[in-house]
């Protein structure tokens, strides 16, 4: 009998700038034009995105309330080392995660060669096996802010059940 499950989704966008790293789901990649992500944080994008869909299971707010952006503290933060502190927020609560789906949306670079060291990092920080841990790339066909290359943005839901 299933004890209780819930759904979350996340969303998140950064602006590519120069002069600024391009972590995506805790890598560091090269992008052709030297492009990176702006934000508080290392604004890894698909890291937020994860964390807003755990925290939007449980109704707990977002990422900016935990974390805010006024607070020098989280100046350059290691996502992951966030995503850490969610899931430990998540399972003191009384909750698995039990699958995460997510997808990134970005014209370049390309995706493919580092998606399953993405998988491979995200998993290890929550605790779950890889097999858990979806991670997809699409480009926008060159349509709308991540098609003109302004910007990355990453969707992502997750699942969790009652412990
Ligand atoms: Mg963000």
């Amino acid at each position: 009998m299933c004890k209780g499950m819930r759904i979350g989704n996340g969303y998140d966008m950064h602006r590519l700038v120069r002069g600024r790293p391009l972590i995506i789901g805790g890598v560091n990649l090269n992008h052709p034009d030297e492009l990176g992500l702006d934000g508080h944080s290392d604004a890894d994008v698909l890291t937020h995105a994860v964390m807003d869909a755990l925290l939007g299971a449980l109704a707990l707010g977002d990422i900016g309330k935990y974390f805010p952006p006024e607070d020098l503290k989280w100046k350059g933060a290691d996502s992951l080392f966030l995503l850490s502190e969610v899931v430990r927020l998540v399972e003191d609560k009384g909750w698995n995660i039990v699958n995460i789906d997510s997808v990134i949306v970005a014209e370049r670079p390309k995706m493919k060669p580092h998606i399953e060291k993405m998988r491979e990092k995200i998993s290890r920080e929550i605790g779950i096996s890889i097999d858990r841990v979806g991670v997809k790339a699409t480009t926008n066909e060159r349509l709308g802010a991540e098609g003109r290359e302004e910007g990355i943005s990453s969707h992502a839901v997750v699942l969790l059940e009652a412990k």
